[in-house]
């Protein structure tokens, strides 16, 4: 209960931070094991020294470079479990290439991250019979490359999507074409992943290139209907690995690399226009100016919950890279 009243006073917009651990044979130099430090009594700050000058930020939990895979979801669980009753959630994953996104999403094949558990609690807590209650559970697996949509779970994940408006005037979007796996069973969700990872990696020479340079969202829909009251229900809850945040050198870039570049910068900055403007409750709130924003409309607006993750690498040739992102999340809490 006091939880709750905690984020309800904070509003529907959360900032956390994940400072993911040196690997092994990554760096040796002293000056990186200080680089980030956490204090012990208060798990919401983060301080980071940046040429020599200690820097200062406030988030509303940082996690340290031990924390679990288990620790970050319990964190993260309510927001999951509330699109059971009706309500549309963001979770997000913000941070440069090799801060540890992909990690704290998808995670790894003995240790998944947030997408899995998320979609297992779910199918589990509807499992269990509430009297009267029939609950439906589909996902969607869509790309976001270079402002173009790509169907995950479709037969043709060439095939490129749009996002329409409703006819019916109702001012929602949907898009057309778009697969929805109805998740009936838990082997069911194995499927989905191999089904998603299967096809991304299609039609890309370099996955890991790829996906950094655009963005990953897995799509659930929870659809609950009580047979005798006639009561529905729908919630939404939306995972998205980002694209990597970090600044192309723009010197550097041009042709294909340029443009991929100017679409990441474009609907980042995007993301954290409209998470602004929804924060400071402005009238006026540029879902448009990105493919990203505007699918995830109705997701972020309303009474909508957000969470952002901000990934910090600890090393000290990325600390520039983590200044900025440390930034954004200041810009976005
Ligand atoms: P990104 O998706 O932001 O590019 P990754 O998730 O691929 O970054 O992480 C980069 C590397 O660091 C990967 O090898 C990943 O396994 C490792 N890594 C990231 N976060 C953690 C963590 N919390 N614990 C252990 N290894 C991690
Ligand atoms: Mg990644």
């Amino acid at each position: 209960k006091c939880h709750n009243e905690l984020v309800r006073l904070k509003g529907n917009i959360r900032v956390l931070c994940r400072v993911r651990p040196i690997c092994p044979g990554e760096a040796d130099a002293a000056e990186t094991k200080n680089l980030v430090t956490f204090d012990l009594d208060d798990d919401a700050a983060l301080y980071l020294s940046n040429k020599g000058k200690l820097m200062t930020f406030q988030l509303d939990k940082v996690f340290p470079p031990q924390a679990t895979q288990e620790e970050v979801f319990q964190e993260v669980q309510s927001l999951v479990t509330s699109c059971i009753d009706g309500f549309n959630v963001c979770i997000f994953a913000y941070g440069q290439t090799g801060s540890g996104k992909t990690y704290t999403m998808e995670g790894v094949p003995n240790d998944p991250g947030i997408n899995q558990r998320a979609l297992r609690l779910l199918f589990s807590e509807v499992s269990e019979k509430k009297p009267d209650w029939d609950y439906k559970i589909t996902v969607s697996m869509v790309e976001i490359y270079n402002e173009t949509l790509r169907n995950l779970l479709g037969d043709n994940p060439n095939e490129k999507l749009d996002i329409k408006m409703c006819p019916d005037g109702s001012g929602q979007l949907y898009v057309p074409g778009l697969t929805e796996f109805t998740v009936e069973s838990a082997e069911d969700i194995n499927k989905v992943f191999e089904l998603g990872h299967m096809n991304r990696a299609t039609a890309c020479t370099n996955l890991n290139e790829h996906s950094s340079r655009s963005h990953a969202l897995l799509i659930i829909t929870v659809a609950g209907f009580n047979s005798s009251t006639g009561h529905r229900t729908s919630g939404k809850l939306n995972l998205v690995d980002l694209a990597g945040s970090e600044r192309i050198a723009k010197s550097g870039a041009e042709g294909s690399r340029l443009r991929e570049a100017q679409c990441i910068n474009k609907s980042l900055s995007a993301l954290g226009d409209v998470i602004n403007a929804l924060r400071s409750k402005h009238s006026h709130v540029p879902f448009r100016n990105s493919r990203l924003t505007y699918l995830l409309q109705d997701s972020l607006s309303g009474d909508s919950k957000t969470l952002m993750m901000v990934q910090v690498s600890p090393l000290e040739s990325n600390v520039s890279e983590s200044v900025c992102s440390l930034k954004f999340a200041q810009r976005v809490r």
